[in-house]
């Protein structure tokens, strides 16, 4: 009997083998949230009811996704996924067995508290002799999941020693949207062009192909957004690095900054306040295990022929050690101000002018715009200025007509003195 029943499960094991294939998606690859992303669709779309829905549907997971419009409204809406469990489902005549699985006692994604997700894992398992659906699967599986990104800004932000796309993918701001001082945007967006067109040109040289940009200047004006708009403008995503993140160090960094996807931006904030006195402290009084020297290390890199654009920002650039802000750390460095009285016109003429529900006609509103140049060119002093951020805060809440009759209030009254 024994005999017989080993040779049984034996025999069973072995039919497995050569008759069934598996393929093992986790989520630590792309392909995972794609082919959760597939099913859910299938599930939902006409395919699904005419073709096959799963055998086991009943145990489903909830994905909510939050969609802001431009106008800054926003809907909710939910994903059925396949939830931990066994499912079924046919593709082009094959049937597959889905299993989920969730490992709860590991995590990944590490040190943040609520960033760590359970380990997971999918398991397809198909017949032998339909083995190659799965490539047609997966490719069918990543187009769905990227047409969802076409068009949108993907930010990523690092989960232990790798880079992770951060929520959903966002609307791209425009360019035009992120008022500057006259020629600024075009020459920070010239710049860059003409680097990424020289890619040969370092390779022949055996120059490192990469480029740093430094924006400098005040809070709230403007250079988080203008980097986010210009990588919309290339099709380029944004990796945004934390220095005084918990548990990052120096190999860490290095290896993140060397394995950034490929076209993005890598985007450090406030640079300043990591390294100002070349001792990495957070607000808690966290020391971080970055070094000055390992930061340094990490930008220069190995000499690789990888493409790598730095954006680092910071509000106190004379705080910045020189080693910092050398060439081939920082290559161009530009100072984004306080709004300057053209600025204050045109974020004027953008926000009250076609498009904005305002009853204006043309000529008051340039009337107006004309007036608020005047303010902030002839009866203020430099350091009165305020950040484009207060001004639009300041448009949103007021009529335009009130806006610019209390702009003198704004600029010298308790709003200036906000940080
Ligand atoms: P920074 O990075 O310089 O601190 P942000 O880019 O974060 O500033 O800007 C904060 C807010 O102010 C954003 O909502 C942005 O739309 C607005 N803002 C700031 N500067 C500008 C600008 N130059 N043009 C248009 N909007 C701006």
């Amino acid at each position: 009997m024994t005999v017989a029943r080993t040779g049984s499960i034996w025999g069973a094991t072995m039919l497995r083998r050569r008759m069934l294939v598996s393929l093992e998606i986790n989520n630590r690859d792309r392909a995972y949230d794609w082919f959760l992303g597939w099913m859910a669709h299938r599930a939902s779309s006409g395919t699904a009811s005419r073709a096959a829905p799963w055998i086991r549907s009943h145990e489903l997971s909830v994905e909510t996704m939050i969609e802001r419009r431009a106008n800054g409204s926003s809907s909710v809406f939910f994903q059925l996924v396949a939830g931990p469990g066994t499912h079924w489902f046919k593709y082009k005549g094959a049937w597959m067995q889905v299993k989920r699985e969730r490992e709860t006692r590991s995590m990944m994604g590490g040190q943040q508290p609520g960033m760590s997700v359970p380990w997971e894992t999918v398991m397809l398992t198909t017949l032998s002799r339909d083995r190659a659906l799965f490539p047609q699967l997966l490719a069918e599986a990543r187009d769905l999941g990227m047409q969802g990104q076409e068009g949108k800004l993907v930010i990523h932000t690092a989960w232990g020693i790798e880079w992770r796309p951060f929520g959903k993918p966002r609307r791209k701001r425009p360019l035009q949207s992120v008022v500057l001082e006259p020629g600024m945007g075009e020459k920070i967006e010239q710049d860059i062009k003409a680097f990424l067109a020289r890619r040969q040109w370092y390779a022949d040289r055996g120059i490192p192909y990469r480029r740093g940009y430094l924006l400098h200047g005040p809070p709230g004006s403007g250079k988080t957004s203008f980097i986010q708009a210009l990588a919309g403008s290339l099709s380029y995503d944004i990796c945004l690095l934390n220095l005084s993140e918990r548990g990052l160090a120096d190999d860490k960094l290095n290896h993140l900054l060397s394995n950034a996807p490929e076209r993005s931006f890598v985007l450090i904030e406030d640079v300043d306040a990591a390294f100002n006195k070349r001792i990495q402290t957070s607000a808690d009084g966290y020391q971080s295990s970055v070094t000055f020297s390992g930061f340094l290390n990490a930008l220069d890199g190995v000499a690789s022929g990888e493409e790598r654009i730095i954006f680092m920002t910071t509000n106190h650039v004379e705080q910045l050690d020189p080693a910092l802000i050398r060439p081939g750390r920082v290559d161009f460095s530009a100072l984004i101000d306080n709004a300057s009285p053209l600025q204050a016109r045109t974020l004027f003429q953008r926000f009250y002018g076609e498009g904005s529900n305002v009853e204006l006609n043309p000529d008051e509103l340039d009337v107006l715009a004309q007036n608020l140049e005047d303010i902030v060119e002839e009866k203020l002093g430099r350091e009165q200025r305020v950040s484009m951020a207060a001004l639009q805060g300041h448009f949103i809440r007021n009529q335009p007509k009130d806006a610019v009759a209390s702009s003198l209030d704004l600029f010298t009254g308790i709003l200036k003195k906000e940080p």
